[in-house]
């Protein structure tokens, strides 16, 4: 469905894009995560042909980004806060002005959505909240039953209420699409994500499955027959390793049932108790995004 490679972007000096390289296969809910200002929304936006890529290539729906034509745009939804809508247009007035782009749009589907996310659909888009924006973004990305759903923190200012009707609208159809999604609402797209594709400072860290990612993520508390002594080395894909009196914890980025109770005990000596918590997908990110912060490039590519 897209197929990113060795993707870079400059801003005048500054590189927001350093070597993107990952894929999204078709069926998936790729989730981009990262920092503020990690460069989510620059890739977006190549991915779109919304902004031109410094160096790299970039196809989507098996077409160059820069070549879409309006037969691949007609079979991909886009979501962003950012989105340009005609200001002096009804709600209804600019639905019936997206309809004849997209040969597939369903009029039941449209209504069902109108409905389910409460459009007033005679009020004027400049008049719609925020939140009654992002709905009404969605709602022109749906009907058409894309083949491919971007959506850029289509999360951002909404009220939890609204983020449950958008989420529902969203679950769907989300079976039969491919989704691409930005947030940091990452409590709320966890239950739907399938892969996972993290960014640091233009870099792409690692781009998996939940399940390898989940798989290998672990909240790990040990209590030590002896006080822990700080002098002793560590593996660096320990992160966030804390010590007081007996007790150890520390997050394990590559942890593996076998042999883990044996590996624990050769680093910090014999273990009285050893408990292992799988981790939420915020969690992995607070952790990865604290280890960014205080670790170099060389070091964060042992212990990511
Ligand atoms: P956030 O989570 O805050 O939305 P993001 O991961 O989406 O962040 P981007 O918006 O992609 O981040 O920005 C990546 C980097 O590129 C940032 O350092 C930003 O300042 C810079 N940047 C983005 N757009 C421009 C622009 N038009 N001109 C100059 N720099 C830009």
């Amino acid at each position: 469905m897209i197929e990113v490679s060795n993707l870079w972007k400059k801003f005048g000096r500054h590189d927001a894009l350093r070597g993107l390289t990952f894929h999204v296969p078709e069926g998936a809910a790729f989730a981009l995560i990262g920092a503020n200002g990690a460069g989510k929304t620059t890739t977006i936006k190549a991915l779109m042909n919304i902004i031109e890529p410094t160096r790299g290539n970039i196809t989507v729906l098996g077409v160059d980004s820069k070549k879409l034509s309006p037969r691949e745009l007609s079979r991909i939804g886009y979501v962003s806060e950012n989105q340009d809508m005609p200001a002096r247009m009804t709600v209804a007035d600019y639905i019936a002005y997206l309809r004849p782009f997209y040969p597939d749009w369903d009029r039941n589907l449209e209504a069902e959505i109108l409905k389910r996310l409460r459009l007033p659909a005679n009020r004027h888009i400049r008049d719609l909240s925020h939140g009654m924006r992002m709905k009404n973004s969605l709602a022109c990305a749906l009907p058409f039953r894309p083949k491919l759903l971007v959506l850029d923190e289509p999360f951002s200012g909404l009220d939890p209420l609204v983020r449950d009707e958008f989420m529902e609208g969203l679950l769907d159809q989300a079976g039969e699409m491919t989704i691409l999604i930005s947030s940091h609402e990452l409590s709320e797209i966890e239950g739907m994500v399938t892969h996972v594709g993290f960014i640091d400072e233009g870099k792409l860290l690692f781009a998996e499955s939940m399940t390898d990612l989940t798989g290998r993520f672990r909240e790990v508390r040990v209590v030590l027959e002896q006080p822990v002594s700080t002098s002793s080395k560590q593996p660096e894909h320990w992160l966030g390793l804390q010590t007081s009196g007996n007790v150890l914890t520390f997050v394990d980025t590559r942890f593996t049932e076998t042999g883990f109770g044996e590996l624990v005990t050769s680093f910090v000596g014999a273990a009285r108790r050893i408990d292992t918590e799988p981790m939420a997908l915020r969690s992995i990110f607070t952790t990865l995004a604290r280890a960014c912060r205080d670790t170099t490039e060389l070091q964060q590519e042992k212990t990511i």
